[in-house]
């Protein structure tokens, strides 16, 4: 098929995907986000997710989780607007997000394949991810209004070969789950590819081994969220989310090495690269 040829990015590409924020704007100008995932004993994954929302500067951010894990978000970030996982809230919720994340800690249980059906239904942007994933592998379908976030082992399972098969061509990979599943594939690992179906191919190099760490997809997740919130499209909230988490990644390497490096790290300095201007 026809692709326009592969684009390089960096973090000198951020200023021109992030416009800094009006003097008179007010938290709803920066997208209402819906974060759904988070089942008994996964509270981390999903809190991250909502805390990366925050940090990228999103408005308002709402997390739909198992009851267990409400006071744990909530005491570790009181920000966050944080309920139990229903039907009935999910729909309300949906009603009035203006973007959806959804995967992170979610579980396949039939509560996560009721929740992830549900999501599906709407038509607002939104994020896959993780559980999403794994469900999404077993139902599939195709969505333009969808970035899935898959790491190699996942995509594998997406695409039905083995990851070292993903690993052998990452960018043809990437094109043959945006074929398949449409919309925006972001390709996680060294070199993160991101694709779309209508044939845009994108790689960047920044990040680093560091980020080989529990949480640090979660925390993708929200950044690109967030983008999405702040009404960039599809195609540039997942370019300029990857950028500025490999790039605030790269910031702490520089500053105290890779090993060691948590995926909470990056809140600390995520800071200058959502703010280019600075
Ligand atoms: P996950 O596997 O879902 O936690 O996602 C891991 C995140 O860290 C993705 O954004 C990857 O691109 C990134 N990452 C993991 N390992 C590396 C690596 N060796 N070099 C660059 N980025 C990496
Ligand atoms: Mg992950």
């Amino acid at each position: 098929g026809e692709t326009a040829p592969v684009r390089r990015f960096d973090a000198q590409d951020l200023a021109r995907w992030l416009p800094p924020r009006k003097a008179t704007s007010h938290k709803g100008d920066y997208g209402k986000l819906l974060v759904v995932g988070g089942d008994s004993g996964t509270a981390g994954a999903i809190r991250m997710t909502g805390e990366a929302a925050l940090r990228t500067g999103a408005g308002l951010v709402r997390v739909l989780t198992h009851e267990d894990n409400i006071g744990p978000i909530l005491t570790a970030r009181p920000e966050l607007m944080v309920d139990t996982l229903s039907e009935q809230r999910l729909e309300q919720a949906l009603a009035w997000a203006d973007v959806i994340a959804i995967g992170p800690g979610l579980g396949q249980r039939e509560w996560a394949q009721k929740a992830l059906k549900k999501v599906a239904a709407s038509e607002k942007p939104m994020l896959w991810d993780a559980d999403a994933l794994n469900l999404l592998a077993i139902n599939a379908d195709n969505r333009q209004n969808r970035i899935i976030t898959p790491h190699p082992g996942e995509a594998a399972r997406l695409l039905g070969i083995s990851a070292s098969e993903v690993e052998s061509d990452r960018l043809h990979a990437a094109q043959a789950l945006a074929k398949r599943y449409g919309g925006v594939v972001v390709l996680k690992g060294a070199g993160t590819v991101i694709a779309s179906s209508a044939g845009e191919i994108a790689i960047t190099d920044v990040g680093n081994a560091g980020m080989a760490s529990g949480g640090m997809g979660d925390v993708l997740s929200g950044i690109i969220a967030a983008l999405l919130g702040q009404k960039l499209a599809l195609f540039e909230a997942a370019c300029a989310g990857c950028v500025a988490h490999g790039a605030t990644a790269d910031a702490i390497a520089r500053q105290r090495g890779t090993r060691g490096m948590l995926a909470t790290d990056l809140f600390e300095l995520l800071w200058q690269f959502v703010n280019p201007e600075m």
